[in-house]
């Protein structure tokens, strides 16, 4: 029988997975590929699927921590990119970057999208963790999205069925085999003007409150009812620790920093330590906001 790589000249073999996370580390995946559309993408997770090989979506790889052994089976990517106002909304494809979405929705006097400007992940990464930042988020704007099954069969999901809440839907829980190929958003009419001062001042605030322009997976842990995970772990004196190549962040201690060629095995041995103090400290169980992906050691 031939491999996916032979019946599929796009699907690559041993692609090293450092190159899809924003953090810069983690293994290789067996399979990868990086779809053009959203129909070749149906077709080589279906074959995968007849083949018996597990598929992995991935996004961005913002917040994602790949595992230094890499990942089993197919990895696929939708690199599809586009915007289109149509009768329900905004229908953008799951491919598209945020901080585009943002820019471009706010040229054209679409409102509501600015905050995308500081999620440095894909639109379809963003559904399926109710994205936010300032007061807004995913699920406030979400009508619909499409989604794709193992079998490469398309369906379209309301945006009540997805359930969300806070960094959360039903796509971390009953659907983790769905791959969300687009979403459709509810969006106002404004001043161009005024949403790309508003769009600019989102991302000054940004640069002054985060790590900027150095290698990080995002927010760890998320936010504890009535607290702030970054508030804790500073108390608990994690801020600037350094484990092998990995930082928390001197800037921000929800934050860790690929400060020097980090591994994945750096990382977690920090946010198990940054767990383990809060929790001690003050009782707290901090609860995981990045995604940690692959084959464990
Ligand atoms: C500097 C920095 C700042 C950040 N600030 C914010 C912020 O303000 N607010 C915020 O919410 N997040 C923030 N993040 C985190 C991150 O950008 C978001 O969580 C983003 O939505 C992730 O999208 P992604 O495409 O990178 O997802 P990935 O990291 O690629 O994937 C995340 C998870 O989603 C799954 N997935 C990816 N694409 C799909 C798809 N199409 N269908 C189904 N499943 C899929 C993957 O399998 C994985 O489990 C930040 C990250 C960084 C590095």
């Amino acid at each position: 029988m031939p491999s996916l790589a032979e019946l599929f000249p796009g699907v690559r073999t041993d692609e090293p997975l450092s190159r899809h996370s924003q953090f810069g580390v983690g293994g290789p995946a067996d399979w990868f590929f990086s779809a053009p559309t959203v129909e070749s993408l149906a077709e080589v997770v279906a074959a995968a699927t007849s083949m018996g090989i597990p598929v992995t979506p991935i996004g961005a790889g913002s917040n994602t921590l790949i595992l230094d052994r890499g990942v089993r089976g197919l990895v696929v990517q939708l690199a599809h990119k586009e915007v289109n106002m149509t009768a329900e909304g905004l229908l953008v494809s799951a491919g598209t970057m945020m901080p585009r979405l943002a820019l471009d929705a706010a040229r054209q006097g679409f409102s509501g999208l600015s905050f995308g400007i500081g999620v440095p992940g894909s639109t379809g990464g963003s559904i399926r963790g109710n994205a936010g930042a300032f007061g807004s988020e995913i699920a406030g704007l979400l009508v619909q999205c499409e989604v794709l099954d193992t079998r490469g069969n398309s369906r379209t999901i309301s945006a009540e069925e997805c359930e969300f809440g806070y960094r959360d839907s039903r796509f971390k829980r009953d659907w983790i085999d769905l791959m969300i190929v687009s979403g459709t958003f509810t969006v106002g009419r404004s001043d161009p003007h005024v949403l790309q001062q508003e769009v600019k001042a989102i991302q000054q605030q940004r640069k002054a409150s985060q790590p900027y322009g150095i290698r990080s997976l995002g927010s760890v842990f998320k936010n504890p009812e009535g607290d702030y995970a970054g508030r804790l772990l500073e108390a608990a004196g994690m801020k600037g620790m350094v484990l092998g190549g990995a930082q928390v962040s001197p800037v921000h201690a929800n934050f860790i920093v690929n400060v020097r060629h980090a591994r994945a095995a750096d990382v977690l041995a920090l946010l198990e330590l940054g767990r383990e103090r809060v929790s001690r400290q003050f009782g707290v169980t901090l609860e995981p906001e990045i995604v940690v992906m692959g084959e464990k050691d």
